[in-house]
């Protein structure tokens, strides 16, 4: 079978941002269960270690939320009892933590590394103070920089930053109150691009670029509902998407998935598992986890996403389990259309299908594929099919086409 990864959820952060829809609370470093989240997931992992036995353990993500805030220490009780379950280590076993810039210092990455973190995931999020203070972020200008310096000083092997583009902020001087049709001020290209030089210059090896999404039952999403919140047009986002790929790329960072660039050979590898379709073990409150059976088939859970429930659950030997979905063989080759098509490189449709025991082409699927290859928005050799780079942002929509 395919080497797996495990996603371990850690659901707190010094503050809520106003654009996240991510299971996250706010708390403060003291305030937190350190060892007794750690000793809850042990506990879960007891239960799901049957699923990771004989298998390949390929990637371990911590996210968030903010696990930067979690005591390393704990965190590496954590990591070694994955490590334990596992029935394999891969070679190159990739150990990632997302970090925010005001929560990662260099004692702080020193102190990952010594537990056995090979790569952070810094927030940056940007390099302007007024977009960064309209995001709700607690880091300035050169917060961010300052914590991709500070880990790359303290060892770590490998480090991404993320930054988010297409940030619509109101005008200078028209007050902290928006409304709508009020002057605004855009990102420009050029911006974007000195954003992403700057990053990259720091020497990142991956650097993940996001368009900022206004997500209902989001702070922005019910400002945005009110109209009170200033939005960047289509053109102002598809500007400044080209203007980081030109920069990162001059930096040498490879556009190899829609919002992902790295060095050669440093891409996210356990973004890639779930970009593949590969299996992934969740872990933790509010954890997805997607584990297949022997016919093709797969499950898909997510753990409860109340914190304090989760913990007394797992340390009382029980799973929280908010919702549990059987994926028939059908269901995933059609997510490994939607994300494999994300990639660059594109997927081997035949041969997931052949994994899944599915056909590849149904007769409806060929005559939209054969459409989409007449109008230039898909490539197909040998049963490998991949979105070209002119039509790479409709990627969605094609692979919908494709269902
Ligand atoms: S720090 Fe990250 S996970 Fe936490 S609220 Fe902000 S965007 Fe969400």
């Amino acid at each position: 079978m395919e080497p797996m990864g495990v996603y371990v959820h850690f659901p707190w952060c010094l503050k809520k941002c106003p654009y996240c829809d991510f299971v996250s609370f706010a708390a403060t470093r003291d305030g937190l269960e350190h060892d007794r989240y750690a000793d809850a997931i042990l506990g879960e992992l007891a239960q799901r270690s049957e699923s990771l036995a004989g298998r390949s353990l390929a990637t371990v993500f911590f996210g968030g939320g903010t696990p930067s805030l979690w005591e390393p220490r704990a965190l590496g009780r954590v990591l070694d009892a994955i490590k334990a379950a596992a029935g394999r280590l891969a070679g190159d076993l990739e150990i990632t933590v997302e970090c925010n810039p005001s929560s990662l210092d260099e004692d702080r990455a020193r102190a990952l590394v010594d537990v056995g973190v090979n790569r952070l995931s810094v927030g940056v999020q940007g390099t302007d103070a007024e977009r960064l203070e309209f995001l709700g972020r607690l880091h300035g200008a050169e917060g961010g920089l300052a914590a991709v310096r500070a880990a790359i000083r303290a060892g770590v092997p490998r480090v991404s930053a993320d930054l988010i583009y297409g940030v619509s902020t109101p005008a200078p001087g028209s007050g902290p109150r928006y409304l709508a049709g009020a002057p605004t001020r855009e990102q420009t290209p050029r911006e974007a691009a000195e954003e992403a030089r700057r990053v990259a210059e720091t020497g990142v090896t991956h650097v993940s670029a996001y368009s900022l999404t206004i997500e209902p039952g989001t702070q922005f999403g019910e400002l945005s509902r009110r109209g009170k919140l200033p939005v960047a047009s289509e053109e102002v986002v598809a500007d400044a998407f080209f203007a980081i790929e030109d920069a990162l790329g001059s930096a040498g960072l490879l556009h190899y998935e829609i919002s992902n660039y790295a060095r050669p050979g440093d891409e996210a590898r356990h973004n890639l598992g779930y970009w593949r379709g590969h299996d992934y073990l969740g872990l933790g409150c509010a954890a997805f986890g997607t584990v297949s059976r022997p016919d093709g088939a797969a499950v898909r859970y997510r753990n409860g996403t109340d914190p304090a429930r989760y913990m007394r659950a797992a340390l009382a030997g029980e799973l929280s389990v908010e919702s549990e979905e059987p994926l028939d063989a059908e269901t995933r080759l059609r997510e490994r259309i939607m994300l494999g098509l994300r990639l660059r490189e594109g997927f081997d449709l035949e041969r997931s299908a052949r994994e899944l025991g599915v056909p590849a082409w149904t007769d409806a699927r060929k005559r939209a594929a054969e459409r989409l290859q007449a109008r230039g928005k898909l490539v197909i050799e040998d049963g490998h099919v991949r979105v070209p780079r002119e039509a790479w942002v409709l990627a969605d929509g094609i692979a919908a086409e494709l269902f």
